[in-house]
Parts: structure tokens; sequence; C-alpha cells
């Protein structure tokens, strides 16, 4: 080892504290990064690995990036899910021996900071899980989850109980969707699986010990106990907290004072939305190509500031069940959609306000820029328009009193910034004349400088005769005199030569290099000086932080507000009517998405919905595409957007609250990878069936179709049924099937109803009405389905010929009294009775393979089988 260069010590030294992260290791203009890092970050980042010595026999793998592109390079590598730790120079060379180096911040998923890095419509979470059960066996018996998301200093703790803990931990994912998760690593090394776009950190379990986590929280907040946080009922959610906080610590080297409080919550303020759900019903992305153009998301954010874009975003995944607070958000809303010219003033003036949430974050931290404080100025600029067109709308008044335009913090910045300061502090010229007398002093005492080399030029063309005499600046000569080598014969004694270009000579005296001295050193002092002015400022305004917080929570509620607002008006929502019992009656409803895609000349047919005491359960059938999908999701999409506060899709509309929605699609319409996709089907099923309480929506779209028909109809019959007779559930329940077998269960099921979407036939084709209409579809339509896949015309007319034999030979050993009903008993039977034999050889039929003799012969034999 001893023959390693003190540089390669220092960076084995440091690196072993971060072996988890990348390490970008600065040498000069450089951050360069060794061995196995570098063969990541060559790979991942395209750049070339070459290499360096590292002592005299041996040369290690090396892969650096300029540091002025830094922050890009760090993001990609934060997008792949790698952790960067920053080592920086943290001394000047000095010509004796390196340079001390440290690692001032670590970056990792959940971790950012920097606006390029940071998505501006999302929040950037970290979440921390600290289960409580049996690693061994992976049994929770509750867990304790914190979040916090250090670019707006947000920070809470909560604890979920019971059996179904892990259950409801993934739920909260879905809800926050944290792009990095905290675990203790007893657990992750027993493997845990995240949904997608979160990545695991284990940590030192004793982090997350109940005294190390109080002690952290204790200390930062500067408290003796954590009995003021109200955090009491969740000792896990203490834990998970302070392990939480210290990795934050960790990461950002202690600068943490943009969390100053930590707010406990309970997720029983909002309706449930499994991960499950949410993917299915398409709320803040598409299932096929994960945008958020296409979901609901994407249809109702008009909002046009970050923070109302991420406020809205969390309304949407977090449904309330209070009606005063969703009332309050009706009449806001409601108040802003009545007022087209208001809206539109507001809306252009809420354009001109900058993420102040974030911004005011930066202050806090000591790592805003003279630019921020320019853009504070004129976000606050807005307010008093803002104060003053929501004045005469009396719902939005809890909301003006939020806004804060602060007065002294504009009258503060425009007497001390420029008006176009340089974006960071490494330029002079932040600080406005007149603002500080050292300043204004300094640039006095070298005015003369200045002013005695901006008037060399002329004094020396006149003194010389050279007309074409020049004074230039640059960094190695300083000031020089230029004069081209014609003219060299006329140049004064007192010049003296210090550089030959190809067309002049170079030349100084004595006293430009005096005066350059003077300017030089001047400006060296002005930077200081204007360093350390802006950060004092920046200290003073950051002590405001919370009334620039408060502006900031007020302009996103009226953001979100004016978005609402604004859909509303162009789309022609009505505003839904909230009540406490669980009726659910929506007239001409529609999907809010898919009314949006329909294109050329397709109209959006609206449907009703009505669900009353009597009838808990619809059973909605009818032939592929007719439209059940769409109409079963826009009945929760509806719901769900009235307990945001949202107006909705519909002519009308009252909504008894919801307290869960459970949206389950049968499998094939989804291929998940790996798994035996009725597996799938059916756990979700389960879960459904022990979740969901009489108050939930449950949206059950062709569930049991991830197996062959009789299972998957034996399955959903089980289902509905159960839905219906347990006691704890009847829950409101809307079940597409193309089993058209289950629109019998209506006759022994009284709170069921049947419904189908309607369709007409025309000849042989069919025209689909997308109308829901009572009663149940009598066929499935699958032929003419075929047909309008463009299967090749004899298939089409062979399967329908087919059909017809089928049909008939249904009918002649279909009981009387079913037939009346146009049923079909043989499949209806299964469900009651021993298997028919004649269902049994009808079952054994290869359609396809049979001609229409066979055919012929196969109906006497199942005649006879039928007992005729
Ligand atoms: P199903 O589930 O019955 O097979 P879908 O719900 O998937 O049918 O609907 C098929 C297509 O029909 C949709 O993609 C949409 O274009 C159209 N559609 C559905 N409902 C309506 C409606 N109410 N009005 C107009 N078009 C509709
Ligand atoms: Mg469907």
């Amino acid at each position: 080892m001893s023959d390693v260069t003190p540089l390669r010590q220092q960076y084995l030294d440091i690196k072993r504290e971060y072996p988890n992260a990348i390490l970008f290791f600065r040498l000069g203009d450089f951050y360069e990064t060794f061995d196995g890092d570098a063969e990541i970050a060559a790979r991942e980042l395209d750049l070339v690995l070459t290499s360096r010595p590292v002592s005299k026999s041996s040369r290690i793998p090396m892969a650096g990036v300029p540091h002025h592109a830094v922050d890009t390079y760090i993001a990609r590598l934060i997008e792949r899910g790698y952790h960067v730790a920053v080592c920086e120079q943290v001394t000047e060379p000095n010509g004796r021996g390196i340079v001390e180096r440290e690692v001032t911040r670590v970056v990792t998923p959940g971790t950012i900071i920097e606006p390029e890095l940071l998505s501006e419509k999302h929040a950037n979470y970290l979440l921390a899980i600290m289960p409580i059960g049996d690693p061994a066996s992976g049994r929770w018996e509750r867990a304790g989850i914190a979040y916090a998301d250090i670019s707006t200093g947000e920070f809470a703790a909560t604890e979920l109980t019971g059996e179904n803990a892990a259950m409801l931990t993934l739920e909260e994912l879905a809800r926050l969707q944290p792009r990095e998760v905290l675990m203790p690593q007893s657990w992750a090394e027993r493997g845990v699986t995240l949904p997608p776009g979160m990545s695991l950190t284990p940590y030192a379990d004793w982090r997350f010990e109940r005294s190390s986590a109080e002690t952290t929280l204790t200390q930062h907040f500067r408290t003796r106990t954590l009995s003021g946080f109200g955090l009491d009922e969740f000792p896990a959610g203490i834990c998970a907290a302070g392990a939480a906080l210290q990795y934050l610590r960790d990461t950002q080297k202690n600068n943490l004072a943009q969390i100053i409080t930590i707010r406990p919550y309970t997720t029983s303020g909002f309706m449930v939305l499994d991960p499950f759900t949410r993917r299915n019903l398409e709320l803040t992305e598409t299932i096929r190509n994960r945008k958020t153009q296409g979901s609901l998301l994407g249809i109702l954010d008009r909002t046009v500031t970050a923070m109302g874009a991420r406020l809205l975003r969390t309304w949407m995944s977090q449904p309330l069940l209070d009606l005063k607070r969703l009332n309050a958000r009706l009449d806001a809303v409601e108040s802003l959609a009545s007022t087209e010219i208001a809206r539109a003033e507001i809306r252009e003036a809420l354009r001109g306000v900058t993420d102040l949430e974030r911004l005011t974050n930066r202050l806090l931290i000591g790592k805003a820029g003279p630019r921020d404080l320019i853009a504070l100025r004129h976000s606050l600029d807005a307010v008093p328009t803002l104060q003053g067109l929501i004045a005469p709308l009396p719902p939005l008044g809890a909301l003006a009193r939020m806004l804060d335009a602060c007065e002294d913090i504009r009258e503060l910045i425009d007497r001390a910034i420029s008006d176009t300061p340089p974006a960071t502090l490494n330029n002079s010229g932040i600080i406005r004349a007149g603002y500080s007398a050292e300043l204004d002093d300094i640039m006095d005492k070298t005015k003369h400088a200045r002013e005695w080399i901006a008037e060399l030029e002329p004094q020396e063309r006149a003194r010389t005769g050279i007309g074409s005499l020049k004074v230039g600046y640059n960094k190695v000569f300083g000031y020089y005199l230029e004069v081209s080598h014609a003219n060299t014969d006329r140049v004064p004694s007192d010049y003296i030569r210090k550089q030959t270009l190809v067309n002049a000579e170079r030349y100084i005296t004595p006293e430009l290099k005096e005066y350059e001295t003077l300017v030089l050193n001047a400006e060296e002092q002005i930077l200081a000086v204007e360093r350390e002015l802006f950060e004092t400022l920046c200290k003073e305004i950051a002590a405001h932080s919370k009334r620039l917080l408060e502006t900031a929570r007020g302009v996103a509620h009226l953001d979100s507000f004016a978005s609402l607002a604004d859909v509303a008006v162009r789309e022609a929502y009505c505003r839904p009517t909230l009540t406490d019992d669980d009726l659910l009656i929506i007239e001409d409803g529609r999907h809010p998405v898919v009314e949006q895609l329909l294109d050329g000349g397709f109209r959006y047919v609206p449907n009703d919905t009505h669900f009353d005491s009597m009838g808990r359960i619809h059973i909605i059938t009818g032939p592929n595409m007719a439209g059940k999908s769409t109409y079963i999701r826009q009945v929760a999409i509806i719901t769900l957007m009235a307990q945001i506060g949202s107006f909705v899709p519909a002519g009308q509309a009252t909504i008894g609250l919801v307290d869960r929605i459970f949206a389950r699609i049968g499998a094939q319409d989804e291929i998940h990878a790996g798994q035996s996709t009725f597996m799938v089907e059916m756990v979700e099923t389960a879960r459904l069936l022990s979740g969901s309480t009489r108050r939930s929506l449950l949206i059950l779209d062709e569930v049991g179709r991830g197996t062959s028909t009789y299972d998957g109809m034996a399955i959903a019959r089980s289902v509905v049924e159960y839905i219906h007779n347990h006691p704890g559930l009847g829950c409101r329940t809307l079940f597409a099937t193309h089993y058209h077998e289950l629109t019998e269960l209506p006759n022994v099921l009284p709170k069921a109803r049947n419904y189908n979407v309607a369709v007409a036939e025309e000849g042989d084709e069919i025209v689909f009405l997308h109308k829901v209409v009572p009663g149940g579809a009598d066929r499935s339509y699958g032929v003419h389905v075929a047909q309008l896949a463009g299967l090749p015309r004899p298939v089409v007319e062979r399967a329908r010929a087919l059909l017809r034999d089928l049909e008939t030979a249904g009918s002649t050993f279909e009981p009387q009294a079913v037939k009346q009903k146009r049923h079909n008993p043989a499949q209806l039977k299964m469900f009651d009775e021993a298997p028919n034999p004649a269902l049994e050889a009808l079952k054994a039929i290869k359609v396809d393979e049979l001609s229409p003799l066979e055919a012929l012969t196969k109906l006497y034999e199942l005649k006879r089988l039928a007992g005729e």
C-alpha cells in the first residue's frame, strides 16, 4: 500500500464511507469516478473510460465529467436508481500537499433539491417504512410510515395497524408515489418488491430504533420531548420519522433548515384507493404508456403554476370523506366557474407566479441565487392583483387570507438587488448602488481608476496620433494597449512591449498597471462584499418563510380551484350533490377521458346510473365493444371527481360518499408478466372481498375471465352472491360481464339488477348504441364482433351457421319456464345441480372441427342425452 499516491489514499478513505454511492471526486475542472464506479459511469453516461496511474506499477479505470455539466450527469444516474456522493475540494491548492476534500452532499432519488433535477409537477418524496412484525416470516402487524419532501419542507408520519398493514402500506405508496423508500436492512434483505418508479434503500436497523429515532428528532427540532407533535399514538411512526430524518441529514450534510415541523396524520380521512384501482382507473397515468396525457389528471389539470399542479395531483390521489371540506371546495370551484372574466384574469395573474414553495426552501437552506430574488419579487407583485380579483368572491375568503403580498420583502428586494443581476454569485453586479455604504465606498474609490482606463484609448490616440490604437483586456495579460505593426514606429518610449501578435504588438505602461491593480483588487473585494450582502439578505427574507409558504399555499389552492372551474365550464360538467347516505344517482353521466378521445362524427352517449337501497348490484351485459367497461369506469370516476371537490361530467349527480373504490379488471384485458393471470385475478378479488364495506363502490370488469368459461362463470357468480348476501357488504357494485348467463342472478338475488348496453341489429350487422338500458342482454354477439374485427367472410358465415345450430340445440332441451326468458338454462343449471350429461357432451364438442353433417348427428345425440 505504501506506494499508493496520497491522492489515491484520500480517494480510498472517502470512498470507504460511501460504498453504495457513485463517488464524484472533484479534480480541478472535472468530477472523476474511479474503479467500479468509473465502469458504471462510463456505461450509464456514455463516458470514455480511461485510466490513471495510482502507483509506480498500477493504473485504475477512470471516467470524468466536466464540473459545469455535473447536474445533468447526476440526474441521469439518479433516474436509473443510483446514488451519487459529490466530493468537493474544500481548501485552495497551496503548493504544499494535496487539497482537502469532503463529500458535501449525497444525491439520491428521494433527496433531490436542485431545480434542474426535480420535476416541478410532482412532490419528491422520501418515504420510510418501519414494519413491526416478524422479519423471518415476513408477517406485518403494524407499520410506521414517514415521508418528507426536502424541496418543500413537508414532513409527516403515521402508523398503519392490523393484519393487513402491509396492504395498507402499499396503498400509502400508491397515494404518495415516493421516489425512494427507506427500510430497515433486515427487512429489505428479505426481498421487497416496490411498485415501479420507486427505489429501495436499505438503512441500518438501529436507525429505526425508538431511542435513536427520538434522539434524532428531538435534536433536530430542539425540543426535549416529542409530545408536542401529537405523535404519541404512532410509536412506529416515530421510528420511521427518525430514520427518515437521519437519512436526510446524512445526504444533506445537516443542512435541513427547511424541515421545521412534523405532522401526524391518519389515512382515515381519505378514500382508500389501492394500487390496482388507481391503475385501472388511469387516475394519473395511462396503463398503456404511463403518460399523464390520456389520464384523468391529464383532463383536470389546467393549472398554471407548479404549486397548483402539485396540489391538484395530491387532491387526485387522496379523495376526501368529509362533506364539509368537500362542499367548501365545491363552493370555491362554483364561484370561479360562474365568473368567466375574473377567472381568466386570475389565471393570467397566476402565470407570473414562480414556484414560491421551492424557492422559499432554497432561501432557507442558503441555496438561492440572485435571480431567485427577482423571481420572488415578480411573484409577489401578482399577489395584490389576485387579492383584488378574488375579493368579490366570498367562497374564496379563507383563501384570500392566506395570501400575503409581503410588501416589506418586495421593498427590500427592490432596494437591494439590481434589475438584471447575474445568475450566480461568481459575478458582480448583484447589489444595487445606494444599498450598502461599504459597497458604494469601494465603487467610489475605484471610480477614478475605472474612468482613467475608460479614457485611455481616446487619450493615447490623440497623444500618439495612431488612430487604430486600442485598449483591451484579457485574463493572462490584464489591460494592454494594442498597436498594429504598421504603426509601431510611432509608439512612445514609455510603452513596454509585452506580446507580439501576427498583425500587432501589445504594450503596457507602468501607470496602466497601477490602475489595473486598483480595479482588479476592487473587483475581488466587490465580489466578496456583494456575496456577503446577498447572503444576509437571503437570511433576512428566509426569516419570513412562514408568510411566504402560506402565500404559496394560497396560490396553489387558487390555481387548483381555477383549474377545476375552467374544465367544468369548458366541458359542461355539473356540480354534484354530496350526501352522507349510500345512494348514487347519476343522470347523463359521461366518461371524462373517453368523451375527449372520440373522434370524427362519434358523439359520446350519456348514461344514467341509479343505486338505491333496493338496487345494490348492477350486472351489465352486452356484446364486446358495446361500452360496458367504459360505463362502469365512468361511474367510478364521477364519484372520485366529486370527492376531490370537482364538478363532474353529468347532467346531474347525487353521490353518497364512498369510502373506497375497488376497480378490478379480469385478467385478459391485461398482461401480468410472469404470474398466472388467473391467480393474480383471484388474489385481487380476495382483497376486494375482505377490504370493502357497505359504503364502498365496486367496479368489476369481467372478473373470472382469466380461466375456462365454467370456472370463470362460477367464480363470477359466487363473488356477486357474496357481495349481495354478506351482512357487512351489500355495497354499490357494477359488474360488467360477457357471461350473459349471469343475467339469471336477479331472479335469486333481490338486490341485483340487470342492465345491458344496447345494440341494434340491422340484418346481420349490429350497431352499437352505447346506451345502458334495464334488462339483461340475451346473447353475446361474438360472431358480429368477429366480423367487425375483419375475419374473412367465409369464416364468419360458417360461425353464424354453427351458432344457429347450437341455439336450436339449446332450445330443444330448454325447460319451458326459463325458455320464455330466453336464457340458456343448460349453462345456468351447472350452478345448481350435478352436471347434465347433455351439457357435458356439448362441452366436449369442438365446433371448429365439425362439418354441418357431423353437427346434425351431434344434435341428435344431444337430444337423446337430454332425455328426449
Ligand atoms: P366493452 O367493455 O363492452 O367491450 P368498451 O367499454 O371497451 O366496451 O367500449 C368500446 C368502445 O366503445 C370504446 O373504446 C369507445 O370508443 C366506445 N364507447 C364506449 N362507451 C361509449 C359511449 N357511451 N358513447 C360513445 N362511445 C362509447
Ligand atoms: Mg370491456
